[in-house]
């Protein structure tokens, strides 16, 4: 079976080179075995979009040569098929409502892995869906293991790292957790490969893929660029990719991933094509963030 990969970026600013590098990995990891890459923008949290980012980001991909397979698939145009995921849960008893404010739970629970681990307090009160709140996942003590291609075997305890975690949001979004899984599952993934600020949201994805019957794709969690210990993004002013020097980034994001760098001219589309023939996921850093020096 020939495996289908994703770039999902969330249009939150123009491509940057730490976006870039998820770009160029997702795509040599599908392209390399003759599969599909998709684009998908993750604009679910839609107060955090920035009108014209996506255009750009569209651009910067054309611009640097990696293309993508069938139509773009937006997250806010698929909120029904959110709602119906949301619905099958709901029916079984998996989420319960929670109307706890975000002060309660800071001031009631514990730190976990990714923030505060919610106490549970609303678990069995069985507040209707009228009650103003979040919709939370019921989690259990079983630990879920997975081995990540690039990092090696992962295993989280749900209920003691995270606690029952938000699938919809007070505010009415869905959350990325849930919109994932769904997304993936309905393009068919089989290949996540994406930054390693998300593997420990992984387990949280994989138990939304056991209560919702879909299949659990392979993950390869690639370092995170970093300069000076800080994750490249928006925030940190990461300069945009300047699609007149298309060769050099493609260049230097090869190089981040320990790829063989080709001697092949000045044509972004020929590089990535000489690259997938030696693409080799093995060669890829096997930690979780690279650190780059100022320029
Ligand atoms: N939208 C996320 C980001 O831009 C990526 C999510 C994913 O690949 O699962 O960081």
């Amino acid at each position: 079976m020939k495996p289908i990969g994703r770039f999902s970026p969330s249009p939150t600013g123009p491509l940057h080179f730490g976006s870039l590098v998820a770009a160029v990995a997702s795509w040599l990891d599908a392209r390399a075995a003759g599969g599909q890459w998709h684009l998908r923008i993750e604009d679910v949290d839609a107060t955090r979009t920035v009108p014209g980012a996506e255009d750009e980001i569209f651009r910067a991909l054309d611009s640097l040569g990696l293309h993508w397979d069938g139509p773009i698939v937006r997250q806010t145009a698929r909120t029904a098929r959110y709602e119906e995921a949301l619905a099958s849960l709901r029916d079984r008893g998996l989420v319960y409502r929670c109307r706890c404010s975000r002060k309660e739970i800071a001031d009631s629970g514990t730190h976990g892995i990714d923030g505060i681990v919610y106490p549970g307090t609303c678990r069995e009160l069985a507040l209707g869906i009228d009650v103003a709140g979040a919709e939370r996942l019921r989690v259990d003590e079983e630990p879920i293991e997975f081995e990540d291609r690039l990092q090696g075997p992962q295993s989280q305890q749900l209920a003691r790292d995270v606690g029952d975690f938000v699938v919809k949001r007070r505010d009415g979004l869905f959350a990325y957790q849930l919109a994932v899984v769904v997304d993936d599952a309905d393009l068919g993934v089989t290949d996540v490969v994406r930054g390693a600020d998300l593997l420990d949201s992984t387990p949280r994805q994989i138990a939304l893929q056991r209560a919702l019957g879909f299949p659990t794709p392979r993950y390869l969690h690639i370092p995170v660029v970093t300069v000076g210990g800080e994750k490249l993004s928006k925030q940190t002013l990461a300069p945009a990719i300047d699609a007149s020097l298309a060769t050099k980034w493609i260049a230097r994001a090869l190089a981040f991933l320990g790829q063989e760098v080709p001697d092949d001219g000045e044509n972004p589309a020929r590089l990535l094509d000489a690259a997938v023939h030696r693409y080799d996921a093995t060669r890829i850093p096997r930690t979780r963030a690279v650190d780059l020096p100022r320029d």
